[in-house]
Formats: structure tokens, C-alpha cells, sequence
């Protein structure tokens, strides 16, 4: 092992210990790392001179002087995160504290050219690095999360539902070409999944279902991400064949799947074809304003996909343990009716008192949650280099 490789580990370690008993003295961080004091200093100093921690004060003296406590500096460094979903553009900084300070979002078109994405993606990440010039912030990493999945070898974004029109586009190369800017893509449920994770949840096993225009699975232990190329059954979860003789064809080139017939599409489609007039061109969002002023058809129609989503679901929820299930939705299913029918879908495949024992609740702004996560996700590969490592595998 070379020098640069011990010192960036020690850094690495240094770093990760500011982070979780913040603030910390200089003597309290050589107990914690086993560093000596000298390599203590010198990687404080290069810290302090990056501007990457600050000095906050002083603590218990042990006879002379009072060591002084050393925290991340909160305020003065942030990550920038993007996100593409269900046809929306969101673009949000924030701080190393969660503080957001730059929120915009942009609607997409089904119509929109990629050049138009593009150029609305370019817009907002322009406006947000010039926010951040503006109040001389340091901005550490980018991530963009996206509905689809990356192509491991190429880079490129495949199988997107939201938006096909980005199918084959490499977001990495250009946001660097553009604005070299350092990002990673990650896929857009592990970003509302990171968002979600707060206080209890945070060291329990939870899953995440998304029902938007399809439908996705996430599930962790704390917040690692079980959501890996080892684990293929839970990655393609959307794509389960649920329907074996047929069904609606699916994006994935397959038909019947999870989501092409329990996403939100499928259920536009289904209402279409009832032959009423308000259904023949609806849109999501006018989806869910039919869902919220009781329309008795989208009603019922949301209820019966949320109990058959809940029983296909059931060998997740039950083999990942989970203690926590959250539900992030843009369908507009009143939360108590959407928790309901879930349940009555998982007590087909599990015991009562095992639905008992599960938190569920729905997520009540996934928009905010999955921009918390894009930030908190960039924060950590920021960090951790090794997430940037394990986020591809798991693409
Ligand atoms: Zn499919």
C-alpha cells in the first residue's frame, strides 16, 4: 500500500468520524482513528484549508488549554441534486445540514424532444450552480436520479418508463461536457427511498413501494440498499409476470408485468377503455384529481390495483423483514383507503399479526423526499467514494 492510499484512508476515516460524533476534539479524534497527533494535525489543517470542517468552540479542558471542537462546516458546503420523475424535472441544493436553498421544477411533456429535456435539465442545473457561485458555497457532488436503469457497461441510461426519449443518453458524460460537473445517475426510487429514511428507520429494515406511471420496489437495512445485481428477483420486481396468459404489453419488450398492469399507465389505459368520455384523454394528474373528488369508477378501479399490488408484493415484504413499509404515490388514493386495500392484498400471502407488526404508512411529499434523497445520496458518495462503486453494481 503507497502513502497516497494510507492518507486518503486516514482522511476517509477522519472524515467518517467528524461526521458521527461531531463536534470532536482534536485529541478525541486520535482515540477514534488511532492516529497519531501529528497526522491528527496535518489532516485537520488540509480539512480546515478545504473548508470542509470549522472550528466550533472549545472543550473540557484536561489541564492547559481547551482543545477546540471540530464539526463538518455545514453551511458553507452543499450537493446539488436533479431529478427526472413522472413527468417532472426537479432541481434542488442543499446544504450538509438538509437545508434546502435552491428548489425549481420544471414540467415535462409527453411531446417534449430531448433536446427540450435536455435543455430544461441544462436550465435548472445553470440557475442552481449559479446560486450556489452566488453565496460562495462549495459545491461537493451531483446526482441525478432517473426512472430507468443505467447501463453498467455503457453508462447509459436503458429501460426508462418516464421518459423513453432519454433512453441511451449518458448523463454523466453530459454534465461533465456542459458544466464540468462531477455526477452520478442513480435510479429514481433509491433517491425518495434515501429521503424517506428518518430517525428509528434509519437502523431497521424497511421497504418502499413507488406507484406512480409503474411501479417499484426498494427495500434496506438502514441505509443499505439490498437492491443489487446479486438479488435480480428484487431489482425486477416491476417486471414479475403477473399475468401468464398475456396481458398488456410492457416497455420491457414483455407483457403482463407487474407494472404494465398495475402502474399508473395501465390504469389510464383501463379507464380509456371504459368508452366514457372524461376518461378517454386523461393524464396523470387528472388521474388523481378524479381519485381525490371520489370519482366511484377511479376509486374503485385504484382499490382493486392496491390490493393486488399488495398480494404480488407480499413475498417482498415478507422475505426483506421489513419493520417499516412505506408507500410513495402520485395516484391520489386517500392514504387510509390506499393503506387499507394494500393490506387486504398482503393478507393473502401473510399472517395477520405479520401485517400487524409492519409500520405502513404513506410518504406525504415524495416530491421532497426525493430531493432530500438525490442530496443525501451525493452527500454520501461524496464521503464514501466506495457508494459510487456499490450505486453501479446495483444499476
Ligand atoms: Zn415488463
Amino acid at each position: 500500500m503507497d502513502n497516497s492510499t494510507n492518507n486518503y484512508r486516514a482522511r476517509s476515516r477522519m472524515l467518517d468520524v467528524i461526521r458521527k460524533s461531531a463536534p470532536v476534539t482534536r485529541p478525541a479524534l486520535a482515540k477514534e482513528t488511532r492516529l497519531t497527533s501529528a497526522a491528527v494535525g496535518l489532516h485537520v489543517a488540509s480539512l480546515l484549508d478545504e473548508g470542509l470542517i470549522e472550528e466550533v468552540g472549545y472543550g473540557e479542558s484536561i489541564g492547559g488549554r481547551m482543545p477546540v471542537k471540530i464539526d463538518i462546516a455545514r453551511k458553507s458546503n452543499c450537493t446539488l441534486g436533479v431529478a427526472l420523475h413522472d413527468g417532472e424535472l426537479l432541481g434542488n441544493v442543499a446544504d450538509f445540514g438538509d437545508h434546502s436553498l435552491f428548489m425549481r421544477r420544471e414540467r415535462m411533456r409527453p411531446r417534449d424532444t430531448r433536446q427540450q429535456i435536455l435543455d430544461s435539465l441544462d436550465q435548472i442545473v445553470e440557475q442552481a450552480l449559479g446560486l450556489i457561485a452566488k453565496h460562495q458555497l462549495r459545491q461537493r457532488h451531483c446526482v441525478v436520479a432517473i426512472s430507468g436503469h443505467l447501463d453498467a457497461q455503457t453508462g447509459r441510461i436503458i429501460d426508462s418508463v418516464h421518459f423513453p426519449k432519454l433512453n441511451n443518453f449518458d448523463v454523466r458524460e453530459h454534465l461533465l461536457k456542459q458544466f464540468n460537473l462531477q455526477c452520478e445517475a442513480v435510479y429514481v426510487t433509491h433517491a425518495v427511498f434515501c429521503g424517506v429514511l428518518e430517525g428509528d428507520m434509519r437502523n431497521e429494515h424497511v421497504g418502499l413501494i413507488s406507484w406512480n406511471t409503474g411501479v417499484g420496489w426498494t427495500q434496506a437495512r438502514g441505509e443499505n440498499l439490498q437492491f443489487t445485481n446479486a438479488n435480480p428477483g428484487v431489482r425486477r420486481i416491476s417486471h414479475l409476470k403477473i399475468r401468464p396468459d398475456g396481458g398488456r404489453a410492457c416497455h420491457c419488450g414483455r407483457s403482463g408485468c407487474l407494472e404494465s398492469e398495475l402502474g399508473g399507465l395501465a390504469i389510464l389505459q383501463r379507464l380509456a377503455e371504459t368508452g366514457e368520455a372524461k376518461y378517454a384523454h386523461l393524464d396523470l394528474p387528472g388521474l388523481a384529481a378524479l381519485a381525490q373528488a371520489a370519482d366511484p369508477t377511479v376509486v374503485e378501479m385504484l382499490s382493486g390495483c392496491a390490493r393486488e399490488l399488495g398480494q404480488h408484493l407480499a413475498p417482498a415484504v415478507f422475505l426483506s423483514g421489513a419493520k417499516y413499509l412505506r408507500i410513495e404515490t402520485c395516484l391520489g388514493l386517500d392514504h387510509a383507503v390506499l393503506v387499507r386495500n394494500l393490506k387486504q392484498g398482503l393478507a393473502q400471502c401473510m399472517h395477520a399479526d405479520q401485517i400487524d407488526a409492519l409500520d405502513i404508512a404513506v410518504v406525504p411529499d415524495a416530491d421532497a423526499a426525493l430531493l432530500k434523497g438525490v442530496c443525501r445520496l451525493a452527500r454520501g458518495i461524496f464521503f464514501d467514494g466506495g457508494m459510487i462503486r456499490r450505486l453501479r453494481e446495483e444499476m
